[in-house]
């Protein structure tokens, strides 16, 4: 059962999750085959499922939308309410699901060059994107009670990496035509990971919920186990599609494009450790990011 299953990670975790004999339901704005409505979710109450995941929200980088109040409470309330629905309805469920997922990110880290942050790293918010991670998240909890018959988690990604949506759909025309370059100074951490890899986090998730009962979610930054620099990205991406990365895009462009609270995703960056993502037994699929990149451009 997922919420904002159409979107880019959440069709790749279709994949993944079918070709594992998982029955999978999306919940969406729109009806349509294999999918409930929020509004059908809200009169309804939870179809008995296995598992429960939101991905939901307005795209962050929505090239079309300008940086204003408007976008800011979309951003928000579309994160917080489809949160707060889904918490709602796995409380009121008969038979509630053994796993929980939320998938937020690691906004609420503090970006620093020197820093490194992971799952066990206290944090407290600083800016607006550290207080939506922090709103959106607390609307995940769910009774103590409840925590014998379902484990939450919190899945915190990186920028995603994959073919068909997210950053790289953005970045592939200006590399090809030779036009990509270091954005800010490029010494800004970056933390990225591969768009299987989210999908096969998720999965495991759920998965293996573990016999541990907490009412606190386990968190797991979802990230790629290498540090990398958006210099280093910028360099490897260019030298896997044969193309220059010799312009620069200064600092003051991209607040200037985005927004300037938008532009410190791409602008700053935080150095993110998967501790407890690797801990948990996960294996990554593209643990750097040259297989990363090659199988997302090589061809
Ligand atoms: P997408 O933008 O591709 O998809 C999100 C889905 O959310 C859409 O398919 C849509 O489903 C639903 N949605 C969009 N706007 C609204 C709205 N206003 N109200 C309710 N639902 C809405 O997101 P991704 O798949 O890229 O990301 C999934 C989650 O992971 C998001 O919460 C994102 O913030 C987070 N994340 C993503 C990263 C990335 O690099 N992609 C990085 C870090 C975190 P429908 O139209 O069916 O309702």
């Amino acid at each position: 059962m997922r919420g904002g299953g159409s979107g880019f990670v959440g069709r790749e975790l279709m994949c993944l999750l079918k070709n594992k004999g998982h029955e999978v339901t999306v919940i969406s704005r729109q009806p349509g085959p294999g999918k409930i409505t929020w509004d059908e979710l809200e009169l309804n109450g939870l179809p008995h499922c296995e598992g429960v995941i939101n991905l939901a929200g307005e795209n962050l980088m929505n090239p079309l939308r300008w940086w204003n109040e408007g976008y800011k409470k979309d951003l928000f309330s579309s994160r917080i309410n489809t949160t707060k629905s889904l918490a709602q309805a796995i409380a009121g469920s008969p038979s509630p699901p053994c796993s929980w997922v939320l998938v937020t990110g690691v906004a609420c880290y503090k970006p620093s060059l020197t820093a490194e942050y992971s799952e066990d790293s206290k944090w407290t918010p600083f800016d607006l994107l550290s207080k939506l991670v922090k709103e959106w998240e607390a609307s995940a909890l769910l009774q103590e009670n409840m925590a014998k018959t379902t484990r939450q988690f919190i899945i915190r990604p990186g920028v995603v990496l994959g073919r068909d949506g997210g950053a790289m759909k953005q970045m592939l025309l200006p590399f090809w035509l030779g036009l990509g370059g270091t954005l800010g100074s490029g010494r800004q951490p970056f933390p990225w990971i591969h768009i299987s890899d989210l999908a096969g986090i998720i999965a495991h998730a759920l998965e293996h919920p573990g016999d541990v009962a907490s009412s606190s979610p386990q968190v797991f930054n979802g990230v790629a186990p290498v540090l990398n620099t958006n210099y280093e990205f910028t360099k490897e991406l260019g030298r896997i599609m044969r193309r220059p990365t010799i312009l620069p895009v200064p600092g003051f462009f991209v607040k200037a494009l985005m927004g300037s609270e938008r532009a410190m995703v791409l602008t700053q960056g935080q150095k993110v450790i998967p501790k407890r993502t690797q801990e948990s037994g996960y294996h990554y699929k593209y643990p750097d990011l040259t297989s990363a990149l090659i199988e997302i451009v090589g061809d």
